[in-house]
């Protein structure tokens, strides 16, 4: 199942890592808790191994909701729908959002990945993972928002 919601804030990154741990923020400023991983979640971590071709132990990775209405997390100066966070394995995902499964595998990808960055080859081509857009049309090769795969 896929919750569908509008999306306003087209103008954020969609969402995305903090690579350097050394200058990052330590969490984002709204309130957050760890939430414990489903069975959706080990199926969703399984299916973003299937297509990218990484193996990974999900139980490494912890999982916070923010409590963000607007979908908006602000890390340090920036602002996105979803955060991974390499400094203790983090991915950080609106309240509201935990059940966004194009969301939710993107911050997987970024912890399978251990990279902050989106290489096109797995983000869009593997796994169609970068944006809303690329998960709607798989057809797509390049993120329309991020061509370059920053
Ligand atoms: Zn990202």
């Amino acid at each position: 199942m896929r919750l569908v919601r509008p999306h306003l804030l087209l103008l954020l990154l969609a969402a995305c890592a903090m690579p350097k741990a050394g200058a990052a923020p330590v969490a984002p400023v709204e309130r957050a808790w760890a939430v414990p991983t489903l069975e959706l979640y080990q199926a969703w971590w399984t299916k973003t191994e299937e297509c990218s071709g990484l193996r990974g132990d999900m139980s490494q990775v912890t999982f916070y909701a923010v409590d963000s209405p607007s979908g908006a997390i602000s890390l340090g100066t920036e602002v996105a729908h979803g955060w991974w966070m390499r400094k203790g394995n983090r991915i950080y995902l609106p309240a509201n959002a935990l059940g966004e499964e194009w969301l939710v595998r993107h911050e997987m990808l970024h912890a399978l990945l251990q990279r902050g960055s989106h290489p096109p080859e797995k983000f869009v081509k593997a796994c169609h993972l970068a944006s809303l857009k690329t998960w709607r049309d798989s057809s797509l090769t390049a993120d329309p928002l991020n061509p370059v795969g920053r």
